[in-house]
């Protein structure tokens, strides 16, 4: 039962936070496709410029439709602020750009998606912010990697493809300590199923790409944190360098939202169905997902998230030409990399995703040669599972 003082639950703020009518009394939220927005008089165009009076000036800064979705995100994160950003990796360059200067160090989680390895090891780089990447899970690992100049932890949790946990809030006690900001990349969870910022986190990313859209159909992200770093700071950043979010793409994001909490609970029951089944499956070395009691961190899991996401990742035996040979039988999963879709999609994270790395750095992040990663729509699982069998009987023959 809810605390009536409390405020809304998480479903009520999912459809309703944020949405300001305007005078034509519109029920679903409108969209703003203009670039700017005129004045009463030249003196009202002169406040609005120097800051006297709030409103909006010309979209790269703010935009109606925009800025309901960063309410909505930012009250479902828990956050004081939200900017919106036109994808996920400019939410990270963001976050970066604003809040780190030349001689400034990063630690970042070994695991995190490709792109933002390169972001920060080529790119980050050139303007002399240097990166320490290290494993996820293990707290002495990212000790050791703080040095004076460290000022952001970043992270996913869980990881892609091996879906590898770390305790949010033992790295963020670490992070305080030291003087370093947590940045936690939510993707896989979104705040349906773990809230980084109450767990200590100081600031949350997100790829909206993913499950916040749920139906793959725009790019987007946003960052979400306290009213100075995100309010001032990141967003001082976004409306000089522009990376902003289209009205037409926030709007399409907030009808996600609406159905996030339904959404990440269909997804995680059917994820966990396929693992367990995936488990008692022949040609299987091993499964990969959160909810399975085998997981190594199983307890971590479900104390620090309400449910265990969409992921499941599978090694089948004999590598490779294995891995393909069942990808290419399945005729309902996608052969694509993305995720966070209602439709499932499947993947070879070695020749994909993770294709760029030297076979030792993929041995040594566990990313086999037979390794399939899922991302679990919510098609029904009986023809997902018959997907997968006819998939696992094209091995041993
Ligand atoms: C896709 C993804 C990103 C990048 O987001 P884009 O919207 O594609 O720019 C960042 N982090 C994670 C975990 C992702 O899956």
């Amino acid at each position: 039962m809810s605390d009536k003082h409390d405020g809304p639950d998480f479903e009520t703020l999912a459809i309703r936070a944020g949405q300001v009518r305007t005078a034509e009394g519109e029920h679903s939220e409108p969209i703003f496709p203009t670039s700017s927005f005129v004045f009463e008089n030249a003196a009202a165009a002169a406040a609005r410029f120097s800051g006297e009076e709030p409103g909006n000036i010309y979209s790269r800064f703010t935009n109606p439709t925009v800025r309901i979705f960063e309410q909505r995100l930012a009250a479902l994160e828990g956050g004081e602020c939200c900017v919106a950003t036109s994808s996920g990796m400019a939410a990270i360059l963001s976050v970066c750009a604003a809040l780190l200067k030349t001689g400034d160090h990063v630690i970042c989680s070994r695991s995190v998606f490709g792109t933002t390895t390169v972001l920060f090891s080529t790119y980050l780089a050139k303007f002399g912010i240097e990166t320490t990447f290290v494993p996820l899970a293990d707290l002495d690992n990212w000790e050791q990697a703080i040095r004076p100049e460290t000022q952001l932890l970043f992270l996913e949790t869980p990881s892609n493809p091996l879906t590898e946990l770390v305790d949010i809030r033992a790295l963020a006690d670490l992070a305080h300590a030291n003087g370093c900001l947590l940045c936690v990349d939510n993707c896989f969870c979104t705040p349906a199923l773990q809230q980084p910022l109450a767990l200590g986190a100081d600031l949350v990313i997100h790829s909206a790409t993913k499950y916040l859209d749920g139906q793959g159909r725009c790019v987007g992200g946003a960052v979400i944190g306290d009213e100075e770093r995100v309010g001032k700071d990141i967003f001082g950043f976004l409306r000089t360098a522009g990376p902003t979010m289209s009205p037409f793409n926030a709007w399409v994001f907030l009808k996600g939202l609406e159905t996030l909490s339904l959404r990440m609970q269909a997804h995680s029951k059917n994820a966990l169905e396929i693992a367990r089944w995936l488990e008692q499956q022949q040609h299987i070395e091993r499964v990969f997902h959160p909810g399975l009691e085998s997981h190594p961190q199983h307890d971590l899991a479900g104390s620090q998230q309400k449910d265990y996401g969409g992921i499941v990742s599978f090694e089948v035996t004999g590598g490779q030409n294995n891995a393909w040979s069942l990808i290419d039988a399945t005729r309902v999963f996608s052969i694509t990399a993305n995720l966070g879709d209602t439709k499932s999609t499947i993947t070879h994270p070695a020749t994909t995703t993770h294709g760029r790395l030297t076979p030792e750095q993929r041995a040594d992040t566990g990313i086999t040669d037979g390794l399939i990663r899922l991302a679990v729509g919510l098609e029904s699982v009986n023809d997902l599972e018959a997907d997968l069998e006819r998939g696992l009987a094209t091995i041993g023959h």
